[in-house]
């Protein structure tokens, strides 16, 4: 092979090409899926480069090295799913460690904090990451581990990842930053400070809603040994097939997010001129609070926006039931176009206090914007803007 260093190629080459041709037994240009759980010793005393598929497995390696190349890390660890990437990280805590996490953050991953906190694991405080003093006032306590999630769900909060990285490090912290609502091709938190970035795989990477999977990428060769050593010890690794179709999703990641995002912008600017929406969350827009810091950190604005309909629930009722493009549908970062519900659907867990602090209105709508024609998206939500109100 000729050409530059794989340091040196363009994150769209990795994504669409990193291990390709690669086999060494046939020549596959696709990587094989390897689905042994077990791999034969050479010898006595003599194992061979992979022993047991819980401690590690080509295929579930070759997806790892992938995502640590396309966000600039020194290794990575392929989890179950994203919440038990979220977990590995939580696992290297101890007992009078604090977790800064933010007030709005998702859902699943305020629950995950909230049960290990209640069993002494560990504490955590929530704080509004995007308010100085906030910030300040909950660092001043020593926490060990900032999380961050930006854009946050389902209002698109946007935070200055640099900025937060470099206060908790100041104050002796880790962070760690989901990425999951963007992905490596349009934000990249380890060049911008980060010690550890999150991935539900479910999402953007995989692309095509048919793998829960998640990821953890790790600036430091050492945290990402000792990542890989706890998820062999507690065994919340990805599976072998899951991280086949992974990384068959990653290779179209490029493409997928450029389209998917123009066609969220398009969609933003028709829900902000419609009559029957009272507001658009959409980091794209020039009127959002985080448009600044978004195009500044983000190199695009993604594919994900949320909207809230005037008429409350009833109003909502009839909207979701008229779509036919849409799917009513938890998850995101699909091919396919979904809407959520949050306040009954993705965010059922918060309290009527947390919901409220977040944002969250009975009138609120959460869109994923997939693959489908720009003008019969646009088709579906104005036909069912005019759906009779049903109850
Ligand atoms: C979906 C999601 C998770 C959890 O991932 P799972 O794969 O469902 O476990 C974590 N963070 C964010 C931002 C998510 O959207």
């Amino acid at each position: 092979m000729t050409g530059r260093a794989d340091g040196e190629k363009a994150a769209e080459t990795i994504a669409a090409a990193h291990g390709i041709a690669g086999d060494n037994g046939f020549g596959a240009v696709a990587p094989p899926l390897y689905l042994s759980s077990t791999f034969a010793f050479p010898g006595l005393e003599r194992p061979g480069r992979y022993e047991y598929s819980r401690t590690d497995n080509p295929t579930r390696a070759m997806l790892a090295d992938t995502l640590a190349k396309l966000e600039g890390g020194a290794g990575a660890v392929v989890a179950a799913s994203g919440l038990a990437a979220v977990d590995l990280i939580l696992s290297q805590l101890r007992r009078d460690d604090l977790v800064v996490a933010p007030h709005d953050c998702y859902a699943g991953t305020a629950r995950l904090l909230d049960a290990h906190a209640e069993r002494g694991h560990f504490a955590v405080e929530y704080a509004d990451q995007g308010d100085d003093a906030r910030l300040d006032s909950a660092l001043h306590r020593s926490p060990a581990l900032v999380l961050v999630e930006t854009p946050s769900n389902p209002l698109m909060r946007i935070v200055d990842i640099a900025r937060i990285c470099q206060r908790a490090h100041a104050a002796g912290a880790k962070v760690a930053v989901d990425n999951t609502f963007l992905s490596p091709a349009l934000q990249r938190p380890l060049a911008l400070g980060a010690d550890y970035v999150v991935h539900s795989t479910t999402k953007y990477l995989n692309g095509h809603s048919d793998v829960v999977g998640g990821a953890v990428i790790v600036k430091t060769a050492e945290d990402a040994q000792a990542l890989a050593h706890w998820a062999n010890v507690t065994g919340v690794i990805g599976a072998p097939f899951d991280s086949y179709m992974t990384l068959r999703g990653v290779r179209t990641l490029f493409p997928r997010m450029e389209r998917q995002q123009r066609t969220a912008g398009a969609i933003a600017a028709f829900l902000k001129s419609h009559p029957a929406v009272e507001a658009v969350y959409y980091p794209g827009l020039p009127d959002h609070p985080g448009h600044a810091i978004a195009a500044r950190q983000q190199r695009g604005f993604g594919a994900m926006l949320s909207f809230s309909l005037a008429g409350g629930t009833g109003a909502v009722r009839a909207f979701v039931e008229s779509l036919r493009v849409f799917t009513l549908a938890e998850s995101l970062g699909g091919i396919e176009s979904l809407v959520a519900h949050p306040k009954t659907m993705t965010h059922v867990y918060l309290s009527p206090d947390a919901m409220a602090a977040a944002g969250i209105t009975d009138g609120l709508l959460r869109l994923s914007v997939g693959l489908e024609d720009q003008d019969d998206l646009i088709g579906d939500l104005t036909q069912a803007f005019v759906a009779p109100a049903r109850r």
